[in-house]
């Protein structure tokens, strides 16, 4: 078998729909869009206003509404340091979750150094927001909601609608980091109230190092302080020469995403109910991460009791998967965001992010579940935690000897 890849959330091939589209831009039609005196210059220009418009119409947003950035990181930056440059003195204070991606976390706890103040709102145990929170924690120097569309680790979708006209109705601005939900579930900025949306193509089948920053330019115009400074390229929102190939290729992206998502999400939504049923059908003592109901398609998060992630991961070789444990260098840290919904260190330890994607086969669905049973099977076989769990010991019972 060849390898199988079930890492998606993590990045995904360029389709080869894709690629092609791209092709042209690194060869012949290679001009600078911001060239304005010849036709190499005007080439490259048209095509970055294409791709404009795609991934405008991706989310209902207006082209002149979108900004290109080299990604998620930088976008989520650019929206959330850009909104507190420019709104300080209406207010210094900012509302996100703990279980954001770290692209988000970072630039808000750089922001509690510089004297905002930040509400870290906690989700349920499926990892969800519940609207009234976000609604409780708003404050008359409230600036910025930031809250992700739907969670790389497990999938859960925030009520993004209602959280928009929550925002609305009290006149704060609404960031959305949208790279998980784009292409998976419907986005409309303008039926959800969002005023800043951040995408990146290379988790759309799209390119690395490129993405989107969609901002609001009516009801209301959304003013930011750019994070770079330079030629004023984007109208001075983000300067820097254009990556063309790259935006081409985040366009077709964007349009093959949008064109494929009714068909592919249903598609991928049986793979994961399969991987799911399959698993259970074998192996007892495992459980599910994440909100059974609100949930993209493609994302299963599962605690195997009594095994390592690490370990786990290890007798799957060949099989590309995410573990909850960020096997770092000198730390074995679980995952926050396991920890961030009340998984405890043990459970987080083994658990088991499969993000499935347009390539995705029955076949390598199948011949996962095989491996995985196996390799469970046998992990448990070696593991006296197991077999005094099966002897019916009590395993938050037993007093550790420590050293
Ligand atoms: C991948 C990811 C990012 C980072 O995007 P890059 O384009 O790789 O910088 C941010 N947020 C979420 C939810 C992601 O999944």
């Amino acid at each position: 078998m060849k390898p199988v890849y079930l890492d998606n959330n993590a990045t995904t091939p360029v389709d080869p729909r894709v690629l092609e589209a791209m092709l042209p831009y690194f060869r012949g039609s290679f001009g600078n869009a911001a060239s304005r005196n010849h036709s190499f210059g005007w080439e490259a220009e048209k095509a970055v206003e294409t791709a404009r418009d795609q991934v405008a119409t991706a989310i209902n947003a207006n082209s002149k509404e979108i900004v290109w950035t080299s990604g998620s990181t930088e976008g989520n930056n650019a929206a959330i340091q850009g909104v507190a440059g420019m709104y300080a003195e209406k207010g210094k204070h900012i509302i996100t979750c703990t279980i954001e991606h770290k692209a988000v976390i970072d630039p808000c706890k750089w922001l509690e150094t510089q004297g905002f103040e930040v509400t870290w709102l906690e989700p349920d145990s499926t990892g969800r927001i519940h609207v009234e929170r976000v609604a409780e924690a708003i404050r008359a120097d409230t600036i910025l909601v930031s809250l992700m569309f739907a969670n790389n680790e497990l999938g859960t979708l925030h009520p993004i609608a209602e959280i928009g006209a929550v925002c609305k109705g009290k006149g704060v601005l609404f960031h959305t980091d949208a790279t998980q939900a784009l292409g998976k579930v419907p986005i409309d900025v303008e039926k959800m109230g969002i005023d800043l949306l951040t995408m990146s193509a290379h988790k759309i089948y799209g390119p690395k190092g490129v993405g989107a920053m969609y901002a609001r330019r009516r009801r209301p115009r959304v003013r930011l302080r750019p994070i770079i400074y330079g030629g004023g390229h984007e109208r001075g929102m983000r300067s820097g020469t254009l990556n063309v190939p790259g935006i081409v290729g985040c366009g077709a992206a964007a349009t093959l995403a949008l064109q494929e998502m009714a068909v592919e999400s249903v598609r991928l939504a049986g793979l994961r109910d399969r991987l799911w049923a399959g698993l259970r059908e074998h192996l007892t003592d495992i459980t599910f991460n994440g909100n059974t109901q609100h949930r993209l398609a493609n994302t299963l998060n599962v605690s195997f009791l009594y095994v390592e992630g690490e370990s786990l991961m290890m007798g799957i070789e060949g099989i590309a998967v995410s573990s909850g444990s960020a096997c770092t260098s000198a730390s074995l840290e679980p995952s926050y965001v396991l920890k961030g919904i009340g998984v405890g260190d043990d459970l987080a330890h083994s658990s088991i992010r499969f993000s499935l994607g347009r390539f995705t086969t029955e076949e390598e669905i199948d011949y996962t579940i095989e491996r995985v049973v196996k390799t469970v099977d046998h992990l448990r076989a070696m593991s006296p935690l197991y077999e005094m769990a099966q002897e019916g010991v009590d395993l938050s019972k037993v007093q550790w000897a420590t050293h």
